[in-house]
């Protein structure tokens, strides 16, 4: 177990996860912690949730920031934005980040995130061809929408819609493609996945699907788009919202035990009981998360755990719901939609959870 009296707390990741950990530690009232914090982005934190709404000008950008630099230096709070850490040294408990600075810790937390997946078909590094991941993503798609012209999403899941929705706000023509010839099929079944087609073809998102990429194609810059199918689409934009995949690189690296996510126990400790880990690069009970409100349940215990609290509980899993963010369209999606005659209701789970009104 991470040692309750050690006080160096070094957290690798500003996103969601890390931060909402801290906030839980700091409310805990925990005397004594030397909090440093790695960063690759370079902001402080924000809600990755609104980034939907920043990209359909439903948000300013600092409307989404929840943790501005004040914040850091009011709380103590070391914060090296925009400084990736590269390596662990875990016999010296050391970690090295970036410009060669090494951070001694007593624990670390890794929550490092995801990385969203990129399909590697020709073209996928053409300028012009983007995933929706992070504030950089939302910069780079609002700076296309100023030319306007036709923008292609890839990927018919929450994601994805919630970008053609946004591009078409800023007055894009859209095209969403779907592999499935069924919208949000992880969250939705056929009669509720045709009625949200037709909410969205009413807004004015055209659809193809099922369709699959084989080439983005251009010189210079994206200009289309091909299927196998031999279709091809005229394109300044290509959104890959296909998934996203646990970033494991530095834990990997440091020989901690890796599946699909970083495997952690109850206490979410890794394999080395010095490190911890939290959100979405967590594997706990052969899961993985892609959501905040199991996050949010991880900071808890590991805030608790760290503050030494006697009764500080486990991590036993989360149920997740899923909520679209598309004014007007009131879509709300939770629990195993399709059931096997096995499946209840779990005891943790309440409406609100992963609700974009719980940051
Ligand atoms: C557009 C969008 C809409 C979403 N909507 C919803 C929603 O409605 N409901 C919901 O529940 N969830 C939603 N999500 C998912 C939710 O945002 C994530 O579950 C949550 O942000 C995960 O938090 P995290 O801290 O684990 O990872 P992240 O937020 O990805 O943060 C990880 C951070 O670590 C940094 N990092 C990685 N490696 C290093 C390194 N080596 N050194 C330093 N820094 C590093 C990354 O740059 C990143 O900033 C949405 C996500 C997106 C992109």
């Amino acid at each position: 177990m991470a040692d309750p009296q050690g006080k160096r707390l070094v957290v690798v990741g500003n996103g969601m996860a890390a931060l909402r950990t801290v906030e839980e530690l700091l409310a805990l009232k925990a005397d004594g912690f030397q909090i440093t914090i790695l960063g690759e982005e370079p902001h402080g934190g924000y809600n990755r949730i609104l980034l939907s709404l920043l990209l359909s000008g439903e948000r300013e950008q600092s409307a989404i920031i929840t943790h501005d630099h004040g914040w850091y230096q009011k709380h103590g709070i070391t914060l090296k934005a925009g400084v990736a850490a590269t390596a662990i040294d875990r016999v010296n408990r050391t970690v090295t980040d970036a410009h060669g600075e090494v951070h001694p810790y007593d624990t670390l937390l890794l929550a490092t995130g995801s990385h969203a997946i990129v399909l590697p078909v020709p073209g996928h590094k053409l300028p012009g061809v983007v995933t929706f991941r992070d504030m950089k993503d939302v910069q780079t798609m609002l700076e296309a929408t100023k030319a306007g012209g036709h923008a292609v999403v890839i990927g018919g899941g929450l994601l994805g819609l919630e970008a053609a929705m946004g591009l078409l706000k800023q007055g894009m023509q859209v095209t969403v493609v779907h592999l499935l010839d069924l919208l949000m099929e992880r969250q939705l079944d056929r009669v509720a996945a045709d009625l949200l087609k037709e909410e969205l073809l009413a807004r004015g998102v055209a659809f193809y699907m099922p369709a699959q990429t084989e080439a983005i194609l251009g010189e210079e810059k994206v200009t289309a788009i091909r299927f196998k199918d031999g279709t091809v689409l005229p394109t300044t934009l290509v959104v890959m919202a296909v998934g996203v995949r646990p970033n494991v690189d530095l834990a990997r690296t440091a020989g901690l035990q890796c599946g699909r996510g970083v495997v952690v126990n109850d206490h979410l400790e890794t394999s080395d009981p010095a490190i911890l880990a939290v959100g979405e690069c967590v594997q706990h009970r052969e899961v993985t998360y892609g959501l905040v409100a199991p996050l949010y349940e991880q900071g808890k215990v590991i805030a608790r755990r760290l503050a030494g609290l006697a009764d500080a509980g486990s991590y036993t899993g989360s149920a997740t719901s899923t909520r679209l963010k598309v004014t007007g369209i009131d879509l709300f999606s939770a629990g195993d939609f399709l059931g096997d005659g096995r499946a209840k209701p779990s005891p943790s789970w309440t409406p609100a959870a992963g609700s974009t009104k719980n940051w």
